[in-house]
């Protein structure tokens, strides 16, 4: 929940404004007040995220509102937003000094002002994160602690950097799970115990192979240290702070690594996607034959695969079921199909080869088991009507152990051969292909 506050005069304009908020941002408060004496209060008895005010008030001045803003405790610093019609040369000359964070036009009208909130938001949300702390001063570690608490991160506080270095090892075993990840190291350079901040910090990149947009480093100095601090570089640091530290500094700086951390996490994320949609046939949810083309070669020659069985699928007669029962319904024959595989055949690359036809990878069977199963799924796809559909299937297979050093192609290739023979042979039937011949699959 964002809670946002509105200060102006206008009864129209603070509605306005409330629902330009409201409509661009839905999970936010809007608190309107109608001057600053107002305004003060409100923020006495609970935190607002940003603040919007109009540079007149009826009471007060806005930059002096602002200035009450900044000398106060409890949102020292909120960001505040002056939203006025005139661009005032006052609040060139005044607005920065005043703490005035930005400015918006109201000339640009009221739907772009609903972006504008949003964007910023967008942008200064920075101050969200979770942060691996190693400081072995006691107080400082306090001191530290409570400040980027105040701001909402969340703090593990570790005294040595072998134990911070733990940490991170444990963050990584446990995969990408949110909850468990750290998105800032801060680090003392000092640090007792066998390893100092530096040497922690060659870790994390050196060991840990971390990069600087992945896990941020931010060590703390001591102020006349020059030399520390090229060697703080050297070693792969992102930015320093000195001691004693500024809170404003250190905020400013978190914020900045934080922001590089997050723009890599949703960067990652959207790749990821992306190779997903590029692995999986978007109608029936099978692996695409792009997927096929890059890791079927690998998946067919794996020691640990062996012996890998092909199996190519064909559904009889799909033209017909198009051309009497439409397009659609196909469709669904398809993607029906394609679950079904999908839950078959789990432990194996299920992948969608061409318009009607998919392509199982199977990895160590014996011809036993094979036979078997693609028995079976003949049966289950007569029994199961997929898209409610009555269709049957032919199959052609072949096996790794027959052919040894063969590539994918071939392998697939002969494979069609068999599916081939088993439409000539009357459809609704396996046949599998062999140095003996191409042979019929037993039916139950
Ligand atoms: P056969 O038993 O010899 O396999 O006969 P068939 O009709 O299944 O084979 P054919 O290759 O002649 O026709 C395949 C049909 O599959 C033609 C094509 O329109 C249809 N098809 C291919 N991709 C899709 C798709 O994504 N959706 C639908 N609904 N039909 C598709
Ligand atoms: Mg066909
Ligand atoms: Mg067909
Ligand atoms: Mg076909």
């Amino acid at each position: 929940m964002t809670r946002i506050m509105v200060v102006d005069g206008s009864a129209v304009t603070r509605q306005v404004l409330a629902r330009s908020l409201l409509s661009e941002i839905p999970n936010a408060e809007v608190i309107a007040c109608e001057n600053a004496k107002e305004a003060l209060e409100q923020l006495e008895q609970g935190r607002f995220e940003l603040i919007t005010t109009a540079l007149m008030l009826p009471d007060q001045d806005g930059l002096t509102l602002c200035r009450a803003i900044r000398n106060s405790r409890s949102h020292h610093y909120t960001p505040v937003i002056v939203v006025s019609g005139d661009a005032d040369s006052r609040l060139l000359r005044e607005g920065f000094e005043a703490g005035v964070t930005d400015y918006f036009d109201k000339s640009k009208g009221y739907k772009a002002f609903g972006a504008f909130i949003r964007s910023f938001i967008q942008r200064n949300t920075g101050m969200m994160g979770s942060i691996l702390f190693a400081e072995d001063s006691a107080t400082a570690a306090t001191v530290i602690s409570k400040t980027l608490e105040r701001h909402g991160l969340k703090v593990t506080h570790v005294t040595n950097a072998e134990a911070a270095l733990h940490k991170l090892e444990e963050a990584e075993q446990q995969g990408n799970d949110v909850a468990n990840t750290y998105d800032l190291v801060i680090t003392d350079f000092y640090l007792q115990g066998k390893m100092t901040g530096g040497d922690l910090l060659h870790a994390i990149r050196a060991r840990l192979h971390h990069s600087q947009q992945e896990m941020p480093v931010l060590v703390l100095t001591s102020n006349d240290d020059q030399n520390t601090q090229v060697e703080v570089f050297h070693a792969g640091a992102n930015d320093f702070v000195t001691k004693p530290i500024v809170e404003e500094i250190l905020l400013a700086r978190v914020r900045a690594l934080l922001l590089i951390r997050h723009q890599y996490t949703a960067l990652k994320q959207q790749t990821e996607t992306m190779r997903w949609i590029a692995a999986t046939d978007s109608l029936t949810g099978t692996r695409s034959k792009r997927y096929l083309v890059d890791n079927g070669e690998d998946y067919l020659r794996n020691p640990d695969n062996q012996s890998v069985w092909g199996l190519l699928i064909d559904i009889d007669f799909f033209k017909q079921i198009n051309d009497t029962l439409g397009h659609i319904t196909g469709d669904h024959v398809l993607a029906d199909l394609g679950d079904q595989l999908n839950a078959s055949f789990s432990d194996s690359m299920t992948v969608r080869f061409g318009g009607e036809e998919f392509c199982v990878l199977i990895p160590h069977t014996t011809a036993d088991k094979m036979l078997e199963r693609a028995e079976q799924l003949r049966m289950d796809v007569k029994t199961l009507k997929p898209g409610g559909v009555d269709i049957t299937i032919s199959l052609g297979l072949i096996s790794s152990a027959d052919y040894p050093d063969i590539n994918l192609t071939r392998f697939l290739s002969q494979a069609d051969k068999a599916l081939y023979a088993a439409k000539e042979r009357g459809r609704n039937r396996g046949c599998v292909f062999t140095p003996d011949g191409i042979l019929d699959i037993p039916q139950a």
